[in-house]
């Protein structure tokens, strides 16, 4: 199953993408935590991506590709694996189809911007393992830290309003237009994100079936 996961910052992708993980035994590729990882090691491509992360913008797609490419060539990839912020734009997702990556669903999260708004604001990140939290609606076990490795969470810099509000503008302009690419491949499924995390999850799920 090659699955992708479109949706605003923080309609709950990351969050929906473990779950999902777990139950279909397929890893995560989340090209966000890529590139915080090779910020935080000090790569060339790290360098270049800064630039564009602090400002809310897409980092170009020759370097978003490169790490991709990479990361879909390891063997835990062969029988499957859930895309969670590539593709971001049409030029992307027309990469994935000249690498001949035949996508078997899309699943594309909403909610709109007022409650995307309360979300970031409430949530909490680990750098270690990518797992996200949200201090109400999906908190950790133990206060502050992750639940997998102990780490302490931290809030991320592009979660900021200022930067927040240019991630959402560049999601509406640069990567909604996907929805109809995928819906004319009939591989689109719409689900309305819920308060609830397992609600949502129940609804993914289903939607994978469909
Ligand atoms: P995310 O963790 O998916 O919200 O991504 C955080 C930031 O990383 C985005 O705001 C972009 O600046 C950058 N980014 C992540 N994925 C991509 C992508 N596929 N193409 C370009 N930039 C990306």
């Amino acid at each position: 199953m090659k699955l992708v996961l479109l949706g605003a910052p923080g309609a709950g992708k990351g969050t929906q993408a473990e779950v999902l993980s777990e139950k279909l035994g397929i890893p995560v590729i989340s090209t966000g935590n890529m590139l915080r990882a090779a910020i935080a090691e000090g790569t060339e491509q790290g360098k270049t991506a800064e630039v564009y992360i602090k400002q809310g913008g897409l980092v170009p797609d020759d370097v978003v590709v490169e790490i991709l490419k990479e990361r879909l060539s390891h063997f835990d990839c062969k029988n499957g694996f859930i895309l969670d912020g590539f593709p971001r734009s049409l030029s992307q997702a027309e990469v994935l189809d000249k690498m001949g990556v035949a996508i078997d669903r899309v699943i594309s999260l909403e909610v709109p911007d007022e409650e995307i708004a309360k979300r970031l604001s409430g949530r909490r990140v680990c750098l270690l393992c990518g797992a996200t939290y949200h201090i109400e609606y999906n908190p950790p076990k133990q206060d502050g830290l992750c639940n997998n490795d102990n780490q302490p969470l931290i809030i991320r810099d592009d979660d900021k309003p200022e930067t927040f509000m240019k991630r959402l503008e560049v999601y509406h302009e640069l990567t909604e237009p996907l929805k109809e690419y995928y819906l004319d491949k009939g591989i689109l499924r719409i689900v309305v994100g819920q308060e609830e995390v397992s609600d949502t999850s129940r609804e993914v799920l289903k939607a994978l079936e469909g």
